[in-house]
């Protein structure tokens, strides 16, 4: 006799769909017998200009202590924070990526009969997230492809206990003003929790985007997220981070795994969060890169959502499937977009100037059939 497993899971569980990452190098160089020296990928928004070597000496200064467990309370990494974010230590909570933190907000404020609000092509973990704790997900239709922040708030209910906000979102690049994240802060009750996702701020300058610290002291509903795996450049080693409140982040501090941040994502953290020259040129590279892709899909007659994000998301007006998979017999990986719903859109990672330039001349010949 064999048993339905997936029968059993929790109803909220079933009905999940599991997270697609971007296809792995080396996965593609197996299915198609490529050279993966000769693969560009450009489809998880991960930071083009590899380690910097300050994060390669403290990876290697930290590989004595393996041996040892991590500290659980992470505390060098938040004082670090702290002062950087300009809150108390008390205030920050360390987890596993940016990503465990929104897990962590999930399991400690959503169950069945509660809710969470979040956008149409918002970041594909909020439905994990909010469906995996067996809550409800209210999924607001989008206004060109960003938040509508007054539907958003129409959509809170006195079962909603978190709404997921993301600035600027992925997949679409899209990015709301301070003057609408005050309006919605303002108007949302204070028993639902605002996580205010910003895993790109770093990217963006302050004339454009609202600075989610700038509202922690006004209200304590408030978890702005932020991570080191995009900016920062340490996608592998795993670790991201809220800050809030001191009661919120006490809350989190219950559910997390006692060592949910290892013990090189929390010493290289420091050294990454110390090397401001990094993060310069991250920036540059990113607006560089920006303007040649938006030039490039310019004289390609092709459309985009300007983007506030170190990806750009791309309109081609037909099932972007085909595309797709003409790209990766190139040896170009870019992200395609079905799954969130936008079957006719691309999302590309801005690379360096010669990935850019690579996949710019591998789509120009896709689309004329070469
Ligand atoms: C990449 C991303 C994250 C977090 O990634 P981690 O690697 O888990 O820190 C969170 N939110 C959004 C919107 C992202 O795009």
């Amino acid at each position: 006799m064999s048993c339905d497993f997936l029968a059993l899971a929790v109803p909220g569980v079933q009905k999940l769909s599991p997270y697609v990452p971007g296809k792995p190098v080396d996965e593609l160089a197996r299915e198609l017998n490529l050279d993966p020296a000769g693969i560009v990928k450009l489809a998880s928004n991960e930071n083009p200009l590899g380690p910097s070597p300050k994060v390669l000496a403290a990876v290697q200064a930290s590989l004595a202590e393996l041996t040892r467990y991590p500290d659980g309370s992470g505390f060098v990494l938040k004082q670090a924070l702290a002062e950087r974010c300009r809150v108390r230590p008390e205030q920050v909570t360390l987890g596993n990526g940016s990503n465990d933190v929104l897990e962590l907000v999930a399991r400690a404020w959503l169950a069945p009969g509660r809710n969470a609000v979040f956008s149409q092509y918002a970041f594909a973990v909020y439905p994990i997230a909010t469906q995996a704790a067996g809550a409800e997900a209210r999924c607001v239709p989008a206004r060109d492809y960003g938040h509508d922040l007054p539907a958003m708030l129409a959509a809170i209910d006195g079962n909603t206990r978190v709404v997921f906000l993301a600035n600027p979102n992925n997949p679409t690049g899209t990015w709301f003003s301070a003057e609408a994240l005050e309006a919605f802060l303002a108007a949302v009750p204070e028993h639902v929790l605002v996580v205010l996702d910003e895993a790109y701020i770093e990217y963006a300058s302050a004339s454009d985007l609202p600075d989610g610290l700038d509202y922690l002291a006004r209200y304590a509903n408030l978890i702005v997220s932020r991570t080191f795996s995009k900016a920062y450049g340490l996608a592998a080693l795993r670790v991201g981070y809220a800050l809030s409140s001191a009661q919120v982040a006490e809350v989190l501090n219950r559910v997390r795994q006692p060592f949910n941040v290892n013990s090189l994502a929390l010493d290289v953290a420091c050294a990454a969060l110390a090397d401001e020259q990094y993060l310069a040129a991250s920036r540059a590279l990113n607006d560089a890169g920006m303007q040649q892709l938006e030039a490039g899909f310019s004289a390609l007659g092709l459309r985009w959502i300007s983007s506030r994000g170190n990806f750009i998301t791309l309109d081609l007006g037909r099932d972007a499937a085909p595309i797709n998979q003409a790209l990766l017999h190139k040896g170009v990986i870019v992200r395609p977009l079905a799954g969130y719903g936008l079957a006719n859109f691309l999302r590309i990672s801005i690379g360096t100037q010669a990935e850019n330039a690579r996949f710019l001349q591998a789509l120009g010949e896709v689309l004329q059939g070469v």
